[in-house]
């Protein structure tokens, strides 16, 4: 049950830690499900989809929170932001720039996350982790955007804990307050480092 498995996670991570639950592919059953236990906080990793599936279900539950996971081109950052409470994946300048546009343009501006590509893996997005720092104060100076915090997916089929201990090492040095990391297979080895938030969709919908 969708219910139990929500309950059963949140009491895993304990109260400090936010659980983000994973709708991208799910339906609208599946989510109305994980509201009517009372949960609110959802990602999802396209905007069109997004926008298909939670734009009704706002009208009825206009305290959910939606975080967008999935990549962002820069041809839908108006809509993103019109959308989205909390962007994750904010990773290069071009992408900065337009969504600082687009708040302006908007009066309304998301809660933001560098995505960071903590092993460094050539198809993967986001930051490289040493060019982090330089990519806040970027974003801060150039188009005054306040950063709330790191994402991360470390490699797969690799020890993800290692990877945890250096984001944990990265938002301490950097002073943010947040960090989003720990997926199905790896949420509670995320929280050990130090997660203030977990993502998960598998294990609540599927296992
Ligand atoms: C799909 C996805 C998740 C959830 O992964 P599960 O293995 O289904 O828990 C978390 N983060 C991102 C960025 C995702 O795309």
């Amino acid at each position: 049950m969708i219910q139990d498995k929500i309950k059963q996670i949140c009491q895993e991570i304990g109260p400090e830690v936010q659980l983000l639950v994973v709708t991208k592919g799910r339906s609208v059953e599946a989510i109305e499900a994980a509201l009517a236990a009372g949960h609110r906080a959802f990602g999802e990793n396209r905007v069109q989809e997004a926008q298909e599936k939670f734009a009704p279900l706002r009208a009825k539950y206009p305290d959910i929170e939606l975080h967008m996971i999935g990549p962002l081109q820069t041809n839908k950052v108006g809509r993103a932001v019109a959308l989205f409470d909390v962007i994750q994946t904010l990773d290069r300048p071009k992408l900065a720039e337009k969504v600082a546009h687009e708040a302006e343009k908007l009066g309304k501006s998301p809660r933001l996350y560098i995505e960071t590509n903590v092993g460094r893996e050539a198809q993967k997005a986001g930051v490289a982790p040493d060019q982090v720092a330089a990519f806040l104060a970027q974003c801060h100076d150039q188009w005054g955007l306040d950063v709330e915090g790191l994402m991360a997916i470390p490699p797969r089929d690799e020890d993800p804990v290692p990877y945890f201990k250096q984001m944990k090492l990265l938002q301490d040095n950097l002073g943010l307050p947040k960090l989003s990391m720990g997926m199905s297979s790896d949420y509670m080895q995320a929280v050990a480092c130090g997660a203030s938030m977990v993502r998960v969709g598998r294990s609540i919908f599927v296992d």
